[in-house]
């Protein structure tokens, strides 16, 4: 029934910085679960620390029931990453971006489940543009079509609306919400509560790598 249990996790940086400081939660399936906290809070340290990208100091993390240190792949395979900084082949279109994806994760009918996402994400008459000509909005949705690929349970999103206009973030949130009503469970980091509260069942709120709060969001919201 736990879509990620975090215990104690902590990370401290080759420089010194103690991103994550023995930081413990977890996330319910089926929920949509927001990470709070201001910048430099450790909200991307968590989220690359689940990715695989950043190696913790101490502690364990399991996606899906798999520790990412004892079944790292199955953990992967359990998990789509949205990152916050946007990156894929300017020279890619969106339909190759994807189809390339499907076949890194061995996807079965990887042309239908690529343009079932990009009608799912609207991009569909952009599947033959070239990435470099999309706008910042558009992207977005492309990198959350390629974080679904393998349709994992989880998807993280770290900051999807920094930078997204209103009428596209609606767009964004609308297809997020979608995914969660059809049984995907969603972490999303942000440092909005606004944005948190009108998404999010559970709020936890992190901030200097200590988390200080983590509650259902009505509690949360009675409480400021
Ligand atoms: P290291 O793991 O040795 O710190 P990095 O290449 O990640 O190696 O970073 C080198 C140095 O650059 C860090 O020690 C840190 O001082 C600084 N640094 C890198 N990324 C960040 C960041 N996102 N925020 C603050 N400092 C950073
Ligand atoms: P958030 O996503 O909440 O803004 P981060 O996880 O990016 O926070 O950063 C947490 C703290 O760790 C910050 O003080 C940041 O500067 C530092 N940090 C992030 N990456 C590195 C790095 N590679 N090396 C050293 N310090 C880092």
């Amino acid at each position: 029934s736990k879509a990620i249990s975090i215990q104690n996790l902590s990370k401290k940086y080759a420089g010194g910085k103690q991103a994550l400081d023995d930081v413990s939660f977890d996330v319910a399936q089926g929920s949509i679960f927001g990470l709070l906290g201001p910048n430099g809070a450790g909200k991307s340290t968590l989220i690359n620390i689940l990715a695989g990208l950043v190696m913790k100091t101490s502690g364990s993390a399991s996606i899906w029931g798999f520790d990412i240190d004892v079944n790292p792949r199955n953990a992967k395979a359990s998990i789509g990453i949205v990152p916050q900084e946007i990156m894929f082949d300017p020279f890619f279109t969106p339909k190759e971006a994807l189809e390339l994806q499907a076949g890194l994760y061995g996807v079965p009918k990887a042309k239908r489940k690529t343009m079932e996402l990009l009608r799912a994400v609207r991009l569909e008459d952009k599947a033959d543009a070239y990435a470099r000509t999309l706008s910042g909005g558009m992207k977005r949705r492309l990198l959350v079509a390629k974080a679904m690929v393998h349709s994992p349970p989880v998807i993280v999103l770290d900051e999807p609306t920094a930078g997204v206009d209103i009428e596209l973030r609606q767009q964004l949130w609308d297809y997020v919400v979608q995914l969660n009503r059809e049984g995907v469970t969603v972490v999303l980091t942000t440092h909005y509560l606004e944005e948190a509260e009108q998404l999010c069942d559970r709020i936890a709120i992190i901030n200097h790598g200590k988390l200080i709060a983590n509650k259902p969001t009505k509690e949360l919201v009675g409480m400021a």
